[in-house]
């Protein structure tokens, strides 16, 4: 068909999401917004002149129901996702923990598993992590761990799991886990790309997932000194659809390979 390519944002009613939305649009994507809150969703995406379906992220439910509505509006499936929705809490406990990584990880999980079945060929997964994630905050046994030959994705949820078990219970440290709960989901996020990338390379769809960080960006969450616009932030997330798909290097910032 003649139509443009289709593409899917979460977390984008407001910062990155919303910018990396309008800079779609421009390229001349259709583009769905998504956002928690109905309202301030179906704001921004009137502002833009793109379509709105609610989405949160951290409920299966909610998953479910943005599948099957994309499913329903757009038979014909998605040429990119943007898994953007992300939170950044202050202070540092077993609920800081659970929802850092309830949000950041298993909510980007949920929705790459989610819409898998609804990519075309060819289509893209560009997953926001941070290059806070940096592995070496992991004691060198966790470290080891995290082997992205071996690692299945459900060992690595089971990780994400067991770090949030594990300062719930105040043995984190012990564990060596990092103080960081942020760090550590998008440790989990980084990862995720690699394993994923890893078991598509056989789907024939030839589908590409990449991590990417936008660098220190003035949003809400970045707050008032972060080096970068949301415009330069969003075109370092937007150039993880530039990168060459069959490097094994899965984690890029401004399109260049960073480390993780
Ligand atoms: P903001 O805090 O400005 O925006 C975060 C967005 O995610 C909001 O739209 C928020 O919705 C949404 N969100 C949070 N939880 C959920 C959920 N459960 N379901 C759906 N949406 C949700 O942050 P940024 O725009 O700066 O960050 C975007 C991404 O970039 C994040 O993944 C972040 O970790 C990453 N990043 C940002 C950096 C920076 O310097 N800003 C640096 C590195 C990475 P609501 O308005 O309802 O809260």
């Amino acid at each position: 068909t003649a139509r443009p390519p289709l593409a899917l944002v979460t977390g984008a009613n407001r910062g990155l999401g919303r910018e990396v939305c309008r800079q779609l649009r421009d390229r001349g994507y259709r583009v769905i917004l998504t956002a928690r809150d109905a309202e301030r969703g179906r704001a921004a995406a009137h502002e833009l002149g793109v379509e709105f379906l609610q989405l949160d992220v951290s409920d299966p439910a909610s998953v479910d129901r943005l599948v099957a509505e994309v499913r329903r509006l757009h038979p014909e499936g998605l040429d990119v996702v943007v898994a953007n929705a992300g939170v950044a809490l202050n202070g540092f406990d077993g609920n800081v923990a659970a929802t850092t990584v309830d949000t950041n990880y298993f909510g980007v999980l949920r929705v790459v598993e989610g819409l898998l079945p609804l990519l075309r060929p060819g289509a893209h997964l560009v997953l926001v992590s941070s290059g806070v994630g940096q592995r070496d905050l992991l004691s060198a046994e966790l470290r080891a761990r995290l082997d992205l030959e071996t690692l299945t994705r459900s060992e690595l949820s089971a990780l994400m799991h067991q770090f949030v078990a594990d300062v719930q219970a105040g043995r984190h440290r012990e564990a060596g886990w990092p103080g960081t709960a942020y760090g550590t989901s998008k440790i989990g996020v980084t990862a995720l790309a690699h394993l994923l990338a890893r078991d598509l390379a056989d789907d024939p769809r030839r589908l590409d997932v990449v991590a990417v960080c936008p660098g220190w960006v003035r949003t809400e969450m970045g707050g008032p000194n972060g080096e970068r616009t949301v415009e330069i932030g969003a075109s370092s997330i937007l150039s993880g659809l530039d990168v060459p798909r069959d490097a094994p290097h899965r984690f890029y910032r401004d399109g260049a390979p960073a480390n993780w």
